[in-house]
């Protein structure tokens, strides 16, 4: 599962946990990304801070890990670079990138988005509501057949997001229940986003 995670909350735990019991996966490996590719001009959190966050969230949970592979490469995080380093890991098993639908619907600006679909499966994961047709529309820059290997899964507790936490934290106002009580408590003791604050 990939994501800048600025910070993680409860829609990306629960969209991880949708998506092991759907795809009947083993385990999900959370990969904070070291250095988005998409995100000049918005504040992203130190990396070490997000690994940090991340770990704390997904400590207790033994069908979930963490990989610091984005975090320790240096460079633009490329999902396509992530998925061949996890293929040669174990080049028999079925891999599955799971995110966000929206950052998806972006992919065809990712780097070498061939790769991607030749490595892994993806996990689109949407707030519910989400149509459906946006994903499909990809076919015509896509293809069907790699359009066949973008999955779909709502999730309804993605009404949270990253973006809403950080305006909350602007604002004073508290994250208490939308982020682990671990994470929550984290952000205060570093004052992760205090750069936010007015
Ligand atoms: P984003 O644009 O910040 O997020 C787009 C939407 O997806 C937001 O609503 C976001 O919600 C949601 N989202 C992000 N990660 C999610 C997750 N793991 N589970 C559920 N929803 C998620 O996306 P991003 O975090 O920068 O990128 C997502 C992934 O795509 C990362 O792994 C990133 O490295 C990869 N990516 C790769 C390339 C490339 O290779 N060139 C380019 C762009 C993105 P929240 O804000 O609440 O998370």
């Amino acid at each position: 599962m990939g994501g800048t995670f600025n910070p993680i909350h409860y829609g990306h735990l629960v969209a991880a946990e949708a998506a092991r019991d759907a795809f009947n996966l083993d385990q999900v490996i959370f990969i904070p990304s070291g250095e988005p590719p998409h995100k000049s001009g918005l504040f992203v959190a130190d990396s070490e801070h997000r690994y940090l966050m991340t770990f704390l969230a997904i400590v207790s949970n033994q069908r979930f890990e963490i990989s610091r592979v984005e975090i320790d490469r240096s460079g633009p995080s490329y999902t396509s670079d992530t998925l061949a380093y996890f293929r040669a890991l174990d080049p028999d098993v079925a891999w599955y990138f799971i995110t966000g639908a929206d950052a998806i619907l972006d992919i065809v600006t990712w780097h070498h988005p061939d790769s991607i679909f030749s490595n892994a499966e993806l996990i689109a994961a949407s707030r519910p509501g989400y149509s459906l047709k946006r994903i499909q529309a990809l076919k015509q820059q896509l293809g069907a057949e790699r359009v066949a290997r973008i999955h779909p899964l709502e999730v309804p507790a993605l009404a949270i997001s990253s973006s809403q936490i950080r305006e909350r934290l602007q604002h004073g106002l508290s994250i208490k229940y939308l982020v682990p009580e671990a994470v929550e408590d984290y952000i205060a003791k570093n004052r992760v986003y205090a750069r936010l604050e007015a």
